[in-house]
């Protein structure tokens, strides 16, 4: 669907035009496999001589229209559905990056991506340099190296909720002649749409406020189509060179700007299969129909909880970059002029034995692992999700040990404070 849509639009329409006596509404394609009529038409199939559906694994009509949708709303050029965000992280890097590599990343990311990137990606032989968002282009250029191939951030970090600098960020990667990826998980392409901002890859955990209900585990990887594989040459071999498991085929030559996600659809789904379930997408289909309405309230909501908490003594500290008096303020009037997300975070005067009790002590607000969606929820990474990292990790990561996340829901805002204000034996 054409981008003179506004976003409110797209997030309903974009993705699923039926033609005549078709499903008004976006259809589960509920088949491994799709049917043709010749052995020629298939074999041009697997040889990326014609496009078309053969095999869910690679390509599925139902993701495919939803991955359309979020690619629209990102103002990209292509996009592909992954199994989660993790995967889509993974997808994103792996596409590019092979044994011997190296990536630069923000050190405050979320904390499962921080362990792929430190842990797993290392094991593949793929390191990682992880640096402060906020130092200097010239602190931050000193991470690259000649086999450098990306650099990553996230727009907004979870769960420390700082800002990126996109710019800066886009600055850096190409004058290092690498692209940005950035994760715009948190603040979705209703708040922000780094693409504008020279972000050259945006990835997902569609997870979160896109399906927005907690129904279904996604991600997403879109593709600007802005970054030239082929000017770097030497350094992208699987982007310009020839796959020998394609005949020879050459992915920057054969498609051009599309080169990057027909690579990551038909290499890396191929090999690695970590495909979205189609009655996952049709979900966060549903879910995307009313992100562009569910956004506004959450932070909404949010900036209330966030006001309410800064002026309790109870309180020691907030972060929520709505705040006035945050340090990602300005930041976030910048790229995000419309808000944030819903998510904040702030500790306790009693520190992290207080944090426990209060949480405990909740009642409309529940713990649970997740964020950002409908209900409110609130967490401890100290001690669930980032309980694998150690004290000084934890600071590194931008992560408190008495730091509470909380995801503040659509419910009505005066009902989430009360918990609160309960909760704090008010
Ligand atoms: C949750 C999250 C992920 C991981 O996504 P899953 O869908 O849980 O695999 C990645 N990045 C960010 C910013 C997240 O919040």
């Amino acid at each position: 669907m054409k981008n003179q849509f506004k976003p409110g639009t797209l997030c309903v329409q974009a993705g699923w035009q039926p033609k005549k006596g078709e499903p008004r509404v976006l259809p589960v394609y509920q088949s491994t496999t799709f049917k043709y009529d010749t052995s020629e038409q298939m074999a041009r199939l697997f040889d990326l001589e014609d496009s078309g559906y053969f095999y869910t694994r690679l390509q599925n009509p139902t993701n495919d229209a939803v991955a359309a949708k979020i690619t629209a709303l990102e103002g990209g050029l292509a996009g592909m559905l992954t199994s989660s965000g993790q995967a889509a992280n993974f997808y994103a890097l792996f596409n590019i990056c092979e044994s011997g590599d190296h990536f630069v990343a923000q050190t405050s990311i979320y904390g499962g991506t921080y362990n792929l990137f430190a842990v797993t990606m290392k094991k593949l032989g793929i390191e990682c340099t992880f640096i402060d968002q906020d130092a200097s282009e010239e602190e931050i250029g000193k991470a690259f190296r000649p086999n450098t191939k990306a650099l990553f951030g996230e727009t907004l970090s979870n769960p420390g909720v700082a800002v990126l600098d996109i710019e800066k960020f886009a600055r850096i990667a190409h004058k290092h002649g690498v692209p940005l990826i950035v994760d715009n998980t948190f603040p979705t392409p209703i708040n922000c749409r780094p693409f504008e901002w020279g972000a050259d890859i945006v990835t997902h955990s569609t997870t979160k406020y896109m399906d927005g209900h907690a129904t279904a585990v996604g991600g997403c990887i879109v593709d600007s189509g802005n970054f030239n594989w082929d000017t770097y040459a030497d350094k992208y071999p699987g982007l310009c060179t020839p796959d020998e498991s394609y005949h020879g085929l050459t992915y920057s030559k054969a498609f051009g700007k599309g080169a990057y996600i027909t690579k990551a659809t038909a290499q890396l789904m191929r090999d690695l299969g970590s495909i979205q379930a189609p009655e996952n997408a049709f979900l966060l289909n549903i879910g995307l129909e009313t992100l562009h309405l569910r956004m506004p309230q959450h932070c909404k909501n949010a900036l209330a909880v966030a006001e309410w908490l800064e002026n309790n003594e109870k309180v020691a500290w907030v972060n929520y970059p709505g705040l006035k008096s945050n340090k990602y303020h300005e930041l976030a009037q910048k790229y995000m002029p419309g808000g944030t997300c819903g998510v904040l975070c702030f500790g306790l005067k009693g520190g992290r034995e207080e944090s426990i009790r209060f949480m405990d002590s909740l009642k409309l607000v529940a713990i649970v692992t997740h964020v950002a969606d409908a209900r409110s929820c609130v967490l401890h990474p100290a001690s669930h999700t980032h309980r694998q990292l150690s004290n000084e990790q934890l600071l590194e990561a931008g992560i408190n040990p008495d730091l509470i996340r909380f995801s503040t829901g659509i419910e009505n805002a005066e009902d989430i404070i009360a918990d609160i204000a309960q909760a704090l034996g008010e």
